[in-house]
């Protein structure tokens, strides 16, 4: 999805309102702990967000402190879950966990894609409860360590009105649990196979009923395969050439677009040389590729996928 600068100043208005409450609720979180933990730590959460929320359409609309758990730093496995009942958006699921349970997840994706944040990621969600005697063995070890799985791992809801968790995703809300997933098993360094996992591996449940695992995992795969090219430097430059383009890593958005590309963030294949347009009001570098953009924005290198 591309934005006209109008819409864009917008969402940049907003998101920044957004931080600046989460800031808030961070330092806030931060004076509970009496300091038991360097700033840098929150700082880093944060910058987490931003990035996630730069990533992903995002909003947050964040669960009470007294429904989380506060400072617990989960990211040793994603949950996956599924609403089973609901009206299909993520801001009435959202709105429910804040007024209605105590019940959180850190992500909500409604049918129509859009996500929101309930918990931040320096916080643990109350999405799991109790590992049960139907629990798969791969929990052992964290039961072990942390008895609550809700202190270690990322939770994500998926919108589902049907009370037996059987409607398929919609194409968008796939496309958002899919890219959100993908970020966050880079983020964390996460192995896919083993620390993505259901509710159901928990206990007797039927969440998340129909989710499609298989091809969550195909995309990740299919995302990593297609990363190997990037590797080489050589190949980038005759990837350009070859494609008729022609490399031009005179501009920075050309190096950048390398340097994600070695770093596995496959960004898509150049289809012109850097240009100008007109972005948030001034006139910037812009660099187009198959699956989306660069801007550089006062030096600064801002990456923004095709939606
Ligand atoms: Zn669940």
């Amino acid at each position: 999805m591309r934005y006209t600068p109008k819409e864009y100043a917008d969402k940049v208005e907003s998101i920044t309102s957004l931080l600046l409450e989460a800031n808030t609720q961070c330092l806030h979180v931060q004076e509970q702990l009496e300091g038991d933990d360097p700033p840098e730590i929150y700082d880093y959460f944060l910058s987490l967000e931003r990035k996630i929320i730069e990533i992903v359409r995002i909003q947050q609309k964040l669960q009470a402190e007294e429904n989380v758990f506060v400072g617990a730093q989960p990211g040793s496995a994603i949950v996956v879950h599924k609403t089973g009942g609901g009206d299909g958006t993520a801001e009435g699921t959202a709105h429910y966990f804040q007024t209605q349970t105590t019940k959180s997840a850190h992500f909500v994706i409604g049918q129509d894609g859009t996500v929101v944040q309930c918990v931040h990621l320096n916080d643990g969600a109350g999405a799991n409860c109790c590992p049960d005697d139907s629990h798969n063995s791969w929990w052992d070890p964290l039961i072990a360590r942390f008895t609550n799985l809700n202190l270690c791992t990322i939770s994500i809801e998926h919108c589902d009105p049907s009370t037996e968790n059987s409607t398929p995703l919609t194409a968008k809300q796939q496309a958002a649990s899919f890219k959100l997933i993908a970020w966050l098993v880079d983020q964390y360094g996460l192995d896919f196979h083993q620390e993505i996992r259901s509710h159901h591996s928990i206990n007797a449940t039927i969440c998340p009923g129909n989710y499609p695992f298989d091809a969550l995992f195909a995309s990740l795969e299919g995302r990593k395969r297609s990363l190997n090219p990037g590797a080489d430097p050589n190949f980038l430059n005759n990837y350009w050439n070859i494609l008729g383009v022609g490399a031009d890593f005179s501009t920075g958005l050309a190096k950048t677009w390398a340097r994600d590309v070695s770093n596995d963030f496959w960004r898509g294949s150049p289809i012109a040389k850097e240009g100008k347009t007109v972005w948030k009001g001034k006139e910037v570098p812009i660099l187009h590729t198959t699956a989306g953009f660069y801007t550089d924005e006062g030096g600064v290198h801002y990456w923004h996928e095709n939606m």
